[in-house]
């Protein structure tokens, strides 16, 4: 499988100025795949300069050709689907059926969404008073940097770049340095694709200095940031410089509420979808599960059976249903917190540890995992980002939208229920960007991602994501040049 291990910078693939790589493992025995050029500070420099030269051509270029480059590269992302889904897999740790039937296919759905996109964002004619006209129009931002964590690689290039290039903005975009194979894949697509020289650059390096450098760097005008709360805040710091716009796409908690008149087995495998697809590795994973009281043990049953099934396994067998989490440190925070859920007093129900399977034992796998602790307690309060779900009963409505809403998050939160009056009010009173009923974690590029509170700020996919890259300019006119507007004499 040819992998693409070089930077990309102004249309070419290029080793690190000084030489710097990274090791890429393989999170099923931690085995080396590949080594990758990492930039440093004088690399980033370099792809902030193309993509700064680039950018005037790119933006008075018709629309309509930025987008057929976007449509040509959602096509490209299908011809190689196969191989874009297998390297996936082997950096990630997706299992491959997760890759080719969501991954993938998403990731060429959103480009090609974007594409569509690129001539539709009109401007307005605002009615001003008479003798004038005043028209609004939307023009890209200039070079955006864009900041992407290791869960979702491949897609999260598609959900930063689709729309920023389709608004006519040029891009700098570092990939997670676990994960940066996919994401150079995507360089080489998009070269074939034809795209200009410089409009996109691809630069996997470490967050804490190349990264920092570019969410500080004066010829960057907006920063689009997906990862931990914690450097989504250093990200805001760090723009003060040049005030460059700012977009925070950051953690979860999820609160799943199942009502005691949910239709309980889709209820049961909805929220098993929640927690455990991709390893619990999603920012909008349902990871507190709020029951009521009265169905809070059948529900359990049928759950817990469900979680103890799940085949986990080598990403790249066809059968396999959970992979390994992407990198051992992720594997060992999320143990942590099975420590922490017994020095709180709570129960594990099932999972809380590695598999016993002797062939899994190199690699960074955890079982699913159920556990019962007060909702005041870390487990129930801080994002663990694993296959890991916490659960808590209530026995009203009102109990259940003040436990929904007591965290310091606010991304993505679901509830299942039949009575339609009680599924649209409590969905009206959570406190959260997104809302699921009867379902969990969808997502399409027309509607808006993204969160409240700790969660961050902005918005993803949609004309929303379109006025994030862009900004409005008010254009008046005195529309009777020979009438002086002002001060008449
Ligand atoms: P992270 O540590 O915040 O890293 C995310 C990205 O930021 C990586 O590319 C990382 O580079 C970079 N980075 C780290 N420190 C930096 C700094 N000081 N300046 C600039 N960039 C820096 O998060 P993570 O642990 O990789 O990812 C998991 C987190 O992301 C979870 O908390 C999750 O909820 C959140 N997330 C949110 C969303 C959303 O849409 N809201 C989606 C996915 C994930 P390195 O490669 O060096 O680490
Ligand atoms: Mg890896």
């Amino acid at each position: 499988m040819p992998l693409q291990t070089k930077l990309f910078i102004d249309g070419e693939f290029v080793e690190a100025e000084d030489g710097s790589t990274i090791t890429v493992l393989n999170p099923h025995d931690n085995s080396e795949i590949t080594q990758v050029a990492q930039a440093q500070v004088a690399d980033i420099d370099r792809a902030v300069a193309a993509a700064k030269r680039a950018f005037p051509a790119w933006r008075d270029m018709q629309a309509a050709e930025r987008g057929r480059l976007l449509l040509r590269l959602a096509d490209l992302v299908e011809d190689n689907a196969e191989e874009l889904a297998r390297i996936e897999s082997l950096d990630t740790g997706h299992p491959i059926r997760d890759t080719t039937g969501l991954d993938v296919p998403r990731t060429a759905f959103t480009y090609r969404y974007f594409g569509g996109m690129a001539d539709k964002v009109q401007g307005s004619v605002v009615p001003v008073e008479p003798g004038f006209l005043n028209y609004v129009t939307r023009e890209p931002v200039g070079v955006v940097g864009q900041i992407i964590p290791w869960n979702f690689p491949l897609m999260f290039t598609s959900w930063k770049m689709g729309p920023a290039l389709a608004a006519g903005n040029t891009v700098v975009i570092k990939p997670a340095q676990v994960t940066p194979l996919t994401a150079l894949k995507i360089g080489e697509l998009m070269a074939e694709a034809g795209f200009p020289p410089g409009v996109v650059n691809i630069v996997p390096a470490s967050g804490r200095t190349a990264g920092q450098h570019l969410a500080e760097h004066p010829d960057v005008q907006k920063i689009a940031f997906t990862g931990s709360t914690s450097v989504g805040r250093k990200i805001v710091n760090y723009s003060a410089g040049n005030l460059k716009r700012v977009q925070l796409e950051l953690g979860g908690k999820g609160a799943n509420i199942v009502f005691d008149d949910a239709f309980l087995p889709g209820a049961i495998n909805g929220s098993a979808f929640a927690i455990f697809h991709n390893q619990g590795q999603a920012c909008i994973a349902g990871s507190r599960l709020l029951l009521h009281e009265r169905i809070a043990d059948e529900f359990l049953d049928g759950f817990l059976s469900l979680a103890g099934s799940i085949r986990l396994g080598n990403p790249l067998d066809p059968d396999t249903e959970m992979g390994p989490l992407t990198s051992t440190s992720q594997q060992k925070a999320v143990l942590s917190y099975c420590d922490i859920t017994y020095q709180e007093g709570g129960e594990i129900l099932i999972g809380g540890k590695r598999p016993d399977d002797p062939g899994l034992a190199d690699g960074n796998y955890v079982e699913p995992t159920v556990v019962r602790a007060q909702p005041e307690d870390r487990v129930c309060q801080e994002e663990v980002f694993g296959p890991f779900v916490s659960v808590n009963t209530f026995s009203s409505d009102e109990e259940v939208i003040e436990l929904a809403n007591s965290t310091e998050y606010g991304l993505g939160g679901g509830l299942w229920s039949r009575d339609l009056s009680r599924a649209h009010k409590v969905a009206g009173a959570m406190r959260s960007g997104m809302v699921w009923v009867n379902c969990y974690k969808r997502v399409n590029p027309g509607s808006p991602f993204g969160g409240v509170g700790s969660s961050g700020y902005g918005r993803e996919m949609g004309f929303e994501a379109m006025h994030e890259y862009t900004d409005a300019k008010s254009v008046w006119v005195n529309v009777d040049a020979q009438i002086p507007p002002y001060y008449p004499r």
